[in-house]
């Protein structure tokens, strides 16, 4: 269940978005494009059309023009008036009309007409015509005439088309005058017919003429598109050709490219889309992939540290009546040690192990990894607090068998902390906060455990917070003094060494005990800082002091800072503190824990001169068997050893078996917290060959150790080893 939702986009939501706009505008264009080829075609045709039209009409008219120059060559003619008028002069009219008739070459037919309007002569194509004027121009002919002056003086031709028995002809009809003024031009006028057929062949010529491809006649109700009408206006015929195609031949030729570049452009349009979504896919992948990186870890694949925090609030936000949140805190115990012995790949091949094996167990509970070494699982219902305490025992106890850490089985425990949702609280930061408390708690309480979260212990570690806080100022501002205990030599009292002792006064507090700041130095990682000042401190001040040894004490955990050694052998360099009288004190916990890597420290430490001593025997496992196995110079025995002595025969006993196996092993022995006289008389005896405690010196700071030092100090101390003898 998780509180967010990737935004992505759907595939009905690329469709809508992307496909469909580019579809429409794509269909659009091509429409578009075809539509105005077609409607350019259509416009070139008509353009063509009406320009054919008047082409036709043109060739019409030049027809009717060409008969009306031809009537006006035999028409207007001096010869013509002299020999046609009165008794006509039929050689002349057999030779100039008749004749003139057989070839066609102006005109098929001609007559003459009187000033009465009968025929005078009437031919038609080389012979006498047929039909007499009426009878092959019909009433058309007076039409024609109605225009034409007939009072002898002037000319004027009229033609026209007219329907005739044998077809369609081009009339014309006009006056037969003088052309100049040597013949006297008639009182009434005779008329001259001339005619020729509109046929066929003639049509065809003048397409050719005209340039009007299949220009042909057709019947009046035929498809032709131009009406040929006679003088009445009666359509007699039509004038057809065949309809343009340049438009469509036009259209034609581009349309294979139009439609090659639409394809083209259809096939840019789907790459491109193509492309577009992609590159959206890649990117909504690798901003799943990033969204993913971000809440996960790389590691094991488990949620990270943001993602619990968001399903935790998501969780609380969304709470249910009488629903619990518990959040159960684990961290590995001794994980540091697998990384330390045996790499950081190990390390990791361990957490992958104990992650898949978290997983398992935890079922449908959200289980997260939040740092290094530390788990969060999450329950939610009615009875989570208990679920998450017996979820964590689970854990612990799954970890009490070996895990396979990339190839070496090892063994790692687990501490873990419970809190639970209350009603006063309700930030996921917080309940991680006191679950962590309570791991804290397990930890502090031995490890590989589990604790529930109590309000005490909160107060508790924030004051040792704020103790870390104070102690790093006392670190940094030179906050903090060394005293020194000496130690005093069994046998004749003097003063044989002295263990720097860290001091703290803490401003506003008052003096923190030693084992309180150097626990929190060793839990914060300050002890580094720490250990190094006292030392280099303890070095500096005891070069006011020849001939005696310098105790200090080292903690486990600066052991296994990488930078230990140099810093040590920098300290002696700086300061120029002989390294043989230096003594490190340190305690058995890191014996025990860590074997391998304390005798190699021991060793290093040694190898520069520098003795070691153990510290506080007595008080743990006091192993006799480790003070074989690792080569110490001296042994340490723990005030609370001391302390039995004089009042338990047994501690005594013990005490004395101690000294003679250290002394068995040639290892000198100090006795710690010797507080009473009965106690160094006991130990004496028993072979003790160190003192140090209340009952000699008290810590002191250095200035007093530079007095006890003088002759008087020593005097002192003899008086008081005679005394107790
Ligand atoms: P320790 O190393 O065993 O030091 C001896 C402790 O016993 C000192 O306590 C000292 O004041 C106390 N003591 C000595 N004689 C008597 C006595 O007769 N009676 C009683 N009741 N106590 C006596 P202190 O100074 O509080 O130190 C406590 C522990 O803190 C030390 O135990 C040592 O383990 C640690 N410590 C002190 N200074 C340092 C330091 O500079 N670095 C580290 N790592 N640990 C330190
Ligand atoms: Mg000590
Ligand atoms: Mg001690």
């Amino acid at each position: 269940m998780s509180p967010i939702t990737p935004q992505t986009l759907t595939t009905r939501q690329i469709i809508l978005r992307m496909i469909v706009p580019a579809a429409i505008v794509l269909a659009g264009t091509i429409g578009t494009v075809l539509v105005s080829l077609n409607e350019m075609a259509e416009a070139v045709n008509r353009l063509e059309e009406r320009v054919t039209l008047r082409l036709a009409e043109a060739a019409v008219r030049s027809e009717l023009s060409r008969i009306d120059q031809t009537h006006q060559d035999y028409a207007v003619w001096d010869d013509a008036v002299r020999r046609l008028y009165g008794r006509i002069d039929r050689e002349f009219a057999d030779s100039n009309f008749r004749a003139a008739t057989d070839g066609a070459a102006f005109f098929d037919t001609a007559y003459l007409l009187d000033e009465d309007g009968n025929d005078v002569f009437a031919f038609r194509k080389g012979g006498t015509a047929s039909l007499s004027s009426r009878e092959a121009f019909g009433p058309m002919l007076a039409k024609l005439i109605e225009g034409v002056p007939t009072d002898g003086h002037g000319y004027a031709v009229r033609s026209g088309m007219i329907r005739t028995p044998w077809g369609i002809e081009k009339v014309a009809v006009g006056p037969v005058v003088p052309d100049g003024e040597t013949v006297k031009a008639p009182d009434h006028a005779r008329l001259l017919v001339l005619a020729k057929s509109f046929d066929g062949p003639n049509v065809a010529r003048l397409g050719n003429e005209f340039v009007i491809a299949g220009l042909e006649l057709t019947p009046p109700d035929g498809a032709g598109q131009l009406a040929i009408t006679d003088p009445g206006g009666t359509v007699i015929g039509k004038l057809g050709w065949r309809a343009s195609s340049i438009g469509g031949e036009a259209h034609a030729r581009i349309s294979p490219i139009v439609i090659v570049m639409l394809l083209l452009l259809a096939c840019i349009v789907v790459g491109l889309i193509y492309v577009a979504l992609r590159s959206m896919r890649r990117i909504q992948d690798g901003e799943a992939t990033a969204r993913y990186a971000a809440r996960h870890d790389g590691l094991t694949d488990l949620p990270n540290r943001a993602a619990l925090v968001d399903y935790l609030n998501h969780a609380i936000g969304t709470r249910m009546e009488g629903e619990q949140i518990a959040v159960a805190y684990l961290d590995l115990d001794g994980f540091k040690d697998v990384n330390d012995a045996y790499g950081h790949e190990a390390g990791d091949a361990l957490l992958v192990s104990v992650s898949s094996g978290f997983r398992a167990l935890c079922g449908r509970h959200f289980l997260a990894r939040v740092g290094g070494d530390e788990f969060v699982i999450v329950i939610s219902g009615a009875h989570a607090p208990k679920q998450a305490t017996d979820l964590a025992w689970a854990l612990i106890g799954y970890l009490v068998q070996p895990i396979d850490a990339g190839g070496r089985p090892v063994v790692v425990g687990a501490s873990a902390g419970i809190a639970t949702l209350s009603s006063s609280l309700v930030s996921a930061e917080e309940l991680l906060r006191r679950a962590d408390v309570a791991m804290y708690q397990s930890k502090q309480q031995g490890r590989g455990r589990v604790s529930v979260h109590d309000p005490i212990i909160d107060t508790v570690r924030q004051e040792r917070r704020e103790i870390a806080d104070d102690l790093r100022r006392a670190l940094r501002n030179g906050g903090l003094d060394l005293a020194y205990q000496p130690v005093f030599d069994a046998r004749d009292g003097k003063v044989t060494a002295v263990e720097a002792l860290a001091r703290w006064n803490r401003p506003g507090f008052g003096p923190v005990t030693t084992e309180t700041f150097v626990e929190i130095a060793e839990e914060t990682g300050q002890i580094d800082e720490l250990g190094m000042w006292v030392l280099r401190r303890a070095c500096t001040d005891a070069l006011e002091w020849p001939g005696i040894r310098l105790s200090v004490n080292i903690s486990p955990a600066q052991f296994r800072s990488p930078g230990f050694m140099a810093g040590v052998s920098s300290v002696l360099s700086d300061t120029q503190f002989q390294s043989t009288r230096l003594e490190m004190e340190v305690t058995e916990g890191y014996f025990i824990s860590h074997p391998e890597q304390a005798r190699k420290a021991i060793d290093a430490v040694r190898g520069l001169g520098i003795a070691v001593a153990l510290d506080d025997f007595g008080t743990g496992y006091s192993s006799i068997g480790y003070l074989k196995r690792f080569t110490f110079d001296r042994l340490k025995l723990d005030r609370s050893l001391i302390n039995g002595i004089s009042r338990d025969h047994r501690v005594q006993r013990l005490v004395q078996a101690t000294i003679a196996i250290a002394d068995a092993l040639d290892l000198d022995v100090t006795a710690e917290g010797v507080e009473l006289a009965e106690e160094a008389t006991l130990l004496r005896i028993a072979g003790c060959d160190e003192f140090q405690g209340f009952f000699f010196s008290q810590p002191r700071p250095a200035s007093e150790i530079t007095a006890l030092l003088a002759a008087t100090a020593v005097e002192t101390a003899r008086g008081q080893i005679r005394q107790v003898s």
